[in-house]
């Protein structure tokens, strides 16, 4: 007998729950999404125990009469799309008709809907895909659906579920990204009876990003610049984060298309692209981009939570994109006083293209020695030939000059003679590497010796972020940093690292909570305070541009020569290239 049979109707819907289900956030999306579709302008969704216990979504849209409250729990069944045709084309957020009925399949569900033209509401209550009760009740115009104990029939899928804190991390990025693609829109977010978040359909898109992205060390929206264009059928409205407000990830990259918020590989790199150069090695910008175009220019039925699209055109989407932030990035004065070329050189370090960075410095050290070494050398050759004793009144006046074995060239790098030749140093990434050591080093035997901040200085942080840094408390204790809570989303740095004393507190809190909350990668304990200590030593680090003393020039080629691994920075990158005399010889034809 044949071993295949057909999967009944709750066994498909489970299974394709598991495609669009993956947690409680997957749920606020899919029923927020149908709200909006609905034409809601109020949506107010509940939260108990980071959605595990209940999780209810309540709109004024335009409600469901009995039969379509029947329907819509039925798998593949929509209001959205009729035909094939009205595939190519799609205005609504949602069209597969599987969400409610996924939804159904793996909680308790209870759904209260009324229409603009009927006299009471309907009700209907399903329980893992059976239908358990069905009728008239009472209700106002809209919808309510609530969703308790997810996963509850599948010990499995919930055992993957995490902390109420983590879930409700998610359910909060969900949240933030509707409301950023739905200006006005009244939303709010309520989590175990208290309010969350109240987005009032009056407040314009830079305050809503103030609300949403609380960041330690700065107001977000007074640094976004702002950019539109409105070309070849593509429209894009962008709000670019100046160099100053840039992140450790690119969490911060929100695209939305047609008010959804979509991943694009074409898009995310049209951004990296705008931002070439403008940014060191490892930072990513914060960006909202939003853009509309033509539904007929793009697919949306190519994934099952619709995150990715395929544009038919996606050269033009690229090319528009990068040209609008590109050129008002570049237009645009970013502060950053001198250190502009410097942070090119450091792009082109980008793993992939150190040879372009090393000819880069040995064209600049030809060019340095072109233009002064053979004056000087003509200068006393001449002499020697004319008049001995003048060579020793030169030599003696500039004795200081060539006593002194190195230089520091474009405020970025030191030329230091050697036994056998010289090196060129980067000085920002020898003393990254310098720092790290010493970090590393102090905290393997201890934790880092801190100081109190003469005041306190309290920040806002994200509901993800707080979680990140309660959950990271021993690391947090142990890097020698003090943070006391002042309300649900005010937390205050009361003490911070000796050694990072030349950093500003807020700034680097942003940055490790940023490290923290990174949720694509589960790195170990010992990776994260890898990472950590990296960063603080960039941070600490002298930078690029920055004109040294020769006390301090000295100091820092003496711990050259402490330090175990100097040659490489904490990011791999090189921190010296070395020259030899043999091969200057060469170079100038010597040999
Ligand atoms: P889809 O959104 O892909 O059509 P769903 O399973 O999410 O599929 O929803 C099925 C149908 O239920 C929708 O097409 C819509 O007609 C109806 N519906 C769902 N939620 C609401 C709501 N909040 N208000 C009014 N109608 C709704
Ligand atoms: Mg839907």
């Amino acid at each position: 007998m044949g071993q295949i049979k057909v999967l009944d109707q709750n066994m498909i819907n489970m299974i394709a729950a598991g495609e669009v289900i993956e947690r409680p956030a997957s749920v606020v999306k899919e029923l927020v999404e149908n709200s909006i579709d609905a034409g809601a302008t109020k949506i107010t969704v509940t939260i108990e125990d980071g959605g595990r216990k209940l999780i209810s979504i309540t709109d004024n849209g335009c409600g469901m009469d009995a039969d379509d409250l029947a329907r819509a729990f039925e798998p593949h069944t929509t209001s959205k799309i009729k035909t094939s045709a009205d595939l190519h084309g799609i205005s609504t957020l949602g069209f597969r008709g599987e969400a409610l009925a996924s939804i159904a399949s793996i909680a308790q569900v209870r759904a209260i809907s009324r229409t603009k033209g009927s006299t009471g509401a309907n009700c209907i209550e399903i329980d893992c895909g059976s239908k358990t009760s069905a009728g008239p009740c009472s209700g106002d115009y809209g919808t309510t659906i609530q969703i308790r104990d997810i996963f509850y029939k599948l010990p499995a899928r919930r055992k993957f579920l995490k902390t109420a804190n983590t879930e409700m991390g998610h359910i909060t990025e969900q949240f933030t990204r509707i409301a950023l693609a739905n200006e006005n829109l009244d939303l709010t977010l309520i989590r175990n009876g208290k309010e969350l978040y109240r987005l009032s359909d009056k407040d314009d898109l830079r305050r809503r990003i103030t609300e949403l992205f609380p960041m330690p060390s700065s107001d977000i929206s007074e640094n976004l610049i702002e950019a539109e264009i409105g070309e070849k059928g593509l429209h894009v409205h962008a709000l670019m984060g100046k160099p100053l407000i840039s992140r450790t990830n690119n969490r911060f990259q929100y695209v939305f298309l047609n008010g959804r918020f979509i991943r694009d590989k074409f898009i995310s790199h049209a951004v990296k692209e705008a931002y070439r150069g403008l940014l060191e090695p490892g930072r990513f910008p914060v960006v909202f981009l939003f853009i509309k175009m033509p539904f007929e220019e793009y697919d949306v039925n190519v994934h099952p939570t619709k995150i990715e699209v395929r544009f038919y055109n996606a050269n033009l989407v690229h090319s528009q994109i990068l040209g609008a932030l590109r050129e008002k990035l570049l237009g645009t004065n970013l502060e950053l006083p001198g250190r502009l070329p410097d942070l090119q050189n450091a792009q082109s370090t980008s793993r992939h293209s150190p040879p372009v960075r090393d000819s880069r410095i040995a064209d600049a050290m030809a060019e340095f020695f072109r233009k002064h070494r053979p004056v000087q050398m003509q200068q006393q050759l001449g002499f020697r030939q004319t008049s001995p004793g003048n060579v020793h009144a030169v030599s003696s006046e500039k004795s200081a000059q060539y006593d002194r074995k190195y230089l520091q060239i474009h405020d970025s790098f030191i030329v230091a003679q050697t036994e056998d030749g010289f090196v060129i140093i980067d000085q920002h990434a020898l003393h990254e590497r310098i720092i790290y050591e010493d970090l590393c080093r102090r905290i393997r035997k201890n934790k880092l010796q801190s100081q109190r901040l003469l005041i306190p200085e309290s920040f806002e942080v994200s509901v993800s972020g707080a979680e990140a840094l309660k959950a990271n408390a021993g690391l947090t204790d142990k890097l020698g940093i003090e943070l006391v809570p002042f309300g649900p989303r005010t937390m205050a740095v009361q003490a911070f690292p000796t050694l990072l004393s030349g950093v500003q507190p807020l700034d680097f809190i942003q940055d490790f909570i940023d490290l923290l909350d990174r949720k694509d990668t589960g790195l170990d304990a010992e990776r994260l305070l890898d990472e950590v200590l990296n960063m603080a030593a960039c941070k600490a680090a002298i930078k690029a541009g920055q004109k040294l003393t020769d006390s301090e020039i000295e100091q820092l080629l003496a711990d050259r020569q402490e330090a175990e691994s100097a040659s490489r920075c904490p990011h791999g990158r090189p921190t010296t290239i070395k020259f030899s005399i043999s091969d200057l010889e060469k170079q100038f034809k010597r040999t």
